[in-house]
């Protein structure tokens, strides 16, 4: 929606973990194993991913779950000096576990296009085809209930603490990401447009 809506790229380290992996290139093949596990991806690697990343686009952009820990956060810090671009806002999508468990087991990807779809939101069935490509959709692989929870350990051990990282630097904003995708959308154009 952020995409459609402002033309600007949306980069997820998640997603081209995720390329890396289907493409067996030596990175993926790596990070897969902390990722099928629901374990955070060593900083060194994410910093690389999001290095080459910024190295290769000039315009605005908007990271998707990233960063995830500190180190990663002062990391991008030097990165956007380096650039010229420091970052202005801080989004954080607060969502309570049992929504989270919900959305994880109603989660599919279409492995056509790469389309993250919501089993009863997007399409009837798990076993649909994908409405924009007819491609077959299939679960991530740490969409489990044990890499779930490792996920949400790695989460409050690592990633929580930027949630005061970045409230000092009075660049955050939290939403409730837990109402409907169009209500949080339009909380996110409040608060970019406002910004
Ligand atoms: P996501 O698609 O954002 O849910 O990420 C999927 C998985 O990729 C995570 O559970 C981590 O294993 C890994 N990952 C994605 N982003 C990061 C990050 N910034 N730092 C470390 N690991 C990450």
């Amino acid at each position: 929606m952020i995409r459609a809506k402002y033309q600007i790229a949306t980069p997820s380290v998640g997603a081209m973990l995720r390329e890396e992996k289907t493409t067996k290139t030596k990175l993926g093949l790596e990070a897969a194993r902390f990722t099928d596990e629901g374990r955070l991806v060593p900083d060194e690697m994410i910093v690389e991913l999001a290095r080459a990343w910024l190295a290769k686009h000039n315009g605005a952009f908007v990271f998707d779950g990233f960063p995830r820990t500190i180190a990663q956060a002062t990391a991008l810090d030097q990165l956007l000096e380096q650039r010229g671009t420091p970052l202005e806002i801080a989004l954080s999508l607060d969502v309570d576990f049992e929504t989270i468990r919900g959305r994880v087991s109603r989660r599919k990807v279409c492995e056509g296009c790469g389309r993250v779809l919501s089993v009863g939101w997007h399409v009837d069935s798990p076993d649909s085809a994908c409405p924009d490509c007819g491609g077959k959709l299939a679960q991530r692989s740490d969409d489990t209930p044990e890499a779930l929870k490792q996920r949400m350990i790695d989460y409050h051990e690592k990633s929580e603490s930027l949630i005061s990282f970045y409230r000092d630097r009075g660049i955050l904003t939290r939403i409730d990401g837990a109402q409907a995708p169009e209500i949080v959308f339009a909380d996110v154009v409040r608060i970019s447009e406002n910004a």
